[in-house]
């Protein structure tokens, strides 16, 4: 009796395990979100859809920032089968947009009042030629440092707010046996750095002429160089294994305490949540040094592309009406570690470092000390992006260029970019 009315309902399509509707409309999304921290954030979206009766097919393409992923999502669509919706970084939804394969979300948007929903500042990013193209998720902090406070506490040193005053304590943690930064060595994790020493070094209007505008005039060479040597610094604060090492793996020195800290977005945080660690208690988030009052932001989006069938459109609106709502802004944010873009999400819940970062970026964007983040797509194209990214990862991986040649080797890069 019970196998007859089974499998009539398995007929009709309607029978769900564990949350999955067998014979929903397929959603495939493409994405990088595959450490702990990410997948669980993830999660929170699949079991929302899957509630909603659709199927989540999983598009997962490791590897920190993206770049793996992009290059995935580019051969998809080349071969004519682009997912339901993808995840991009700031720049790419323009980029996307300009290439002609997204979907217009405007109906969507102005159903679900986005125009007030969503920040000012993120609404720009999603939308390209004023039509909203891309549905934004999160705001990350990258200028955030990640610290062990026990490792601090053995090795008598002061957490820094100042780069002198990093070097001075890297050089007691190091007596103490520990293992002052925890890196991975990585384009993408050196640029994270190297930028949070732009924004701290040069300051905002700096990191923009640099970054956004990429702008180099023969005055600001002083202040390049003095960048340089403080990277070059930092590369010593390091471990052998560090080249090629994965973000989260370097996270979880810092949990375990094999390290003393990690400069690092707040995707991170992440990582010391799924570990089941306390902010304030088992580690502590400070901006990086000489970075208080600043705060350099990137946004994940999903790019929805162009579908002709009215059943995978329904499921695209699903997904981005979901992305946008005050629930998932509320659990998907607390479990990834960053903020929401709904303005109308209290934080009521958040850490202690999701309450501060919410307080930095409010001021930051005040006082226009709020910038794009280079490594995380946000500042240039990609073209742009690859080759400065170049320049900062062959000078820290090079002990024998010196930070004039660094300096020089950008500068040349930036003028050789105004072409
Ligand atoms: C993304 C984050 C992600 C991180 C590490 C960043 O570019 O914005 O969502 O957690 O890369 O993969």
């Amino acid at each position: 009796m019970v196998q007859g009315v089974l499998k009539r309902l398995m007929l009709m399509g309607m029978v769900f395990f564990g949350g999955i509707a067998f014979g929903g409309q397929k959603v495939e999304v493409l994405h990088w979100w595959t450490s702990g921290g990410e997948a669980k954030a993830l999660q929170v979206l699949k079991k929302l859809l899957e509630q909603e009766g659709y199927e989540w097919s999983d598009f997962a393409v490791a590897g920190g920032a993206g770049s793996n992923a992009m290059t995935a999502l580019k051969s998809k669509v080349v071969s004519g089968m682009p997912p339901t919706a993808a995840q991009v970084l700031g720049v790419a939804v323009q980029e996307w947009g300009e290439m002609g394969f997204l979907r217009d979300m405007s109906a969507i948007a102005q159903k679900e009042g986005w125009d007030q929903a969503i920040y000012p500042e993120i609404q720009k990013i999603a939308r390209y030629q004023g039509k909203y193209v891309a549905t934004p998720v999160n705001i990350h902090r990258t200028n955030w440092l990640w610290v062990n406070p026990k490792v601090f506490a053995k090795a008598n040193a002061k957490i820094p707010t100042t780069w002198p005053e990093f070097m001075e304590a890297a050089k007691k943690i190091k007596e103490a046996g520990f293992i002052p930064l925890a890196h991975g060595g990585q384009d993408w994790q050196d640029a994270t750095v190297f930028e949070t020493v732009v924004l701290g070094v040069g300051g905002a209007e700096f990191y923009q002429k640099l970054f956004v505008e990429l702008e180099m005039k023969p005055e600001m060479m002083a202040k390049l160089t003095e960048i340089f040597k403080v990277f070059r610094e930092l590369k010593g604060q390091t471990d052998p294994g560090s080249p090629g090492r994965d973000w989260n793996l370097a996270t979880a020195m810092v949990i375990k305490g094999e390290a003393a800290m990690q400069i690092m977005g707040d995707w991170a945080k992440g990582e010391f949540a799924a570990a089941g660690k306390k902010p304030g208690e088992d580690y502590s988030c400070v901006p990086v040094p000489e970075t208080a009052d600043k705060f350099s932001f990137n946004t994940d989006h999903f790019i929805m592309f162009q579908q002709k069938d009215a059943a995978k459109q329904k499921a695209q609106d699903a997904l981005a009406r979901l992305i946008v709502s005050e629930p998932f802004q509320k659990s998907f944010n607390l479990t990834k570690g960053s903020l929401p873009i709904n303005q109308n999400v209290d934080l009521e819940g958040f850490d202690l470092c999701g309450k501060k970062s919410q307080k930095a970026f409010v001021k930051a964007s005040q006082k226009n000390n709020l910038v794009p983040s280079l490594a995380h797509g946000m500042a240039a194209s990609a073209a742009a992006q690859g080759a400065i990214m170049d320049v900062i990862t062959s000078f820290f991986h090079n002990p024998q260029m010196s930070p004039e040649a660094g300096a020089q080797a950008l500068s040349q890069g930036l003028q050789a970019l105004a072409h």
